[in-house]
């Protein structure tokens, strides 16, 4: 359902170089770290016009299955630019998600997210990890093609093609050529997975011999996970299909001091989604206490994609500059490093002050 259509330019006499974009509030913390992450890029100077749609829980609640009504689409896609809050899955038979079905339906074929520390302001165990994860993001278990073989058995099939093998292997070369990385690694397990990711980690040694610059290395999925987990600092840039992608950035979020730090892209031909890493956290929903730093990283990258490359800029400093003052909110808050816990609104106030 189409809610309404709002200006939220900063100056709306320049409304020829505002860039509309599609908004989706989404569910549990949802609307308070994007009230907090618009607050924030508005305050900076991007030039956007922002029309919003309802997504997830209170489409559920009509009867929609799909959790977005058909009007909700042509925004999307006449918009192509999609910032978008977290958003309740139901659980079992019944819904597909729709995050999953946005990035088909959308031709979304790379997830791009970067998670770095931010030592010595945030604590992390971690404190040179900058790493890029490029998560396949139409393909494999996520086809969403599940069967009832007989009343005990159940199917899931797992869907890898070449096309989308070198789609999202190239994207990743050349995301680390652009942004001057010096490594590629692909995690597969095709030891056990001999023909799927078999050719996912096939395609990724043929293209790799196209980029002779940058290195290149495969680990099976399970050490390389626990890599990851121990020593971040041997990674650059990452590609992986689609399960995996999803499980390593969580884990790589969370090691670099907290889940709700990390933004993610999901890049298709035409369009373009942008939103956090995480969930709708809904344990902690409604109490002004999540930290909005995803979804505003989010929000970055979408504004370096449409060109806003210096409000795009300007906010990323005054991010750093306010976890830089110890100004943090309670997931990364950590006694005797941090200074002022703070909720979501105070540290977009907080951010705002530092623009
Ligand atoms: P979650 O990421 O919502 O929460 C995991 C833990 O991290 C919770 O303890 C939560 O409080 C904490 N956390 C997450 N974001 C935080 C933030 N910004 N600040 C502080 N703490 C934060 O994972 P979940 O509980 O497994 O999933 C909840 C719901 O979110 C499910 O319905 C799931 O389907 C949905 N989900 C949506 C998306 C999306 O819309 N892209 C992604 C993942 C999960």
């Amino acid at each position: 359902m189409l809610l309404n259509v709002q200006i939220c330019g900063v100056k709306k006499q320049t409304r020829s170089n505002m860039t509309k974009i599609t908004v989706a509030k989404g569910d549990g913390i949802g609307p308070e770290i994007m009230d907090a992450t618009l607050e924030i890029i508005l305050a900076a100077g991007a030039e956007i016009e922002t029309e919003e749609i309802e997504v997830g829980e209170k489409v559920y609640l009509t009867g929609n299955t799909s959790g977005i009504a058909p009007e909700s689409w042509e925004v999307i896609q006449r918009n192509k630019i999609f910032l978008k809050a977290p958003i309740t899955t139901p659980q079992g038979g019944g819904y597909k998600s729709l995050n999953v079905t946005t990035r088909k339906f959308l031709g979304l074929y790379s997830n791009v997210r970067p998670c770095m520390s931010l030592h010595p302001f945030v604590n992390t165990k971690h404190p040179v990890m900058d790493i890029v994860i490029v998560r396949e993001n139409e393909e494999d278990l996520y086809a969403g093609i599940e069967h009832q073989q007989t009343d005990e058995v159940v199917q899931c099939l797992k869907l890898i093609s070449r096309p989308g093998c070198e789609k999202i292997v190239r994207y990743a070369f050349e995301y680390a050529k652009q942004q001057n990385r010096k490594k590629v690694t692909c995690f597969t397990k095709d030891n056990i997975m001999k023909q799927t990711d078999g050719l996912f980690h096939q395609v990724f040694n043929e293209i790799a011999k196209e980029y002779p610059e940058i290195k290149n290395e495969h680990w099976i999925v399970d050490i390389g996970a626990a890599k990851v987990a121990g020593s971040p600092e041997e990674f650059d840039v990452l590609v992986m299909p689609n399960l995996y992608g999803d499980i390593i950035s969580d884990i790589a979020a969370e090691i670099t001091g907290s889940v709700g730090l990390g933004g993610s892209a999901n890049i298709g031909e035409e369009c373009a989604m942008f939103e956090a890493i995480h969930g709708t956290a809904p344990d902690i929903g409604g109490k002004n206490i999540a930290n909005p730093s995803g979804l505003l990283q989010g929000a970055i990258m979408m504004l370096n994609h449409i060109g806003q490359t210096k409000v795009a800029e300007k906010i990323q400093n005054a991010w750093l500059a306010t976890l830089e003052q110890g100004t943090h909110t309670s997931d990364i808050y950590t006694a005797g490093k941090s200074k002022t816990k703070v909720g979501t609104r105070e540290f977009a106030k907080a951010v705002i002050a530092n623009l």
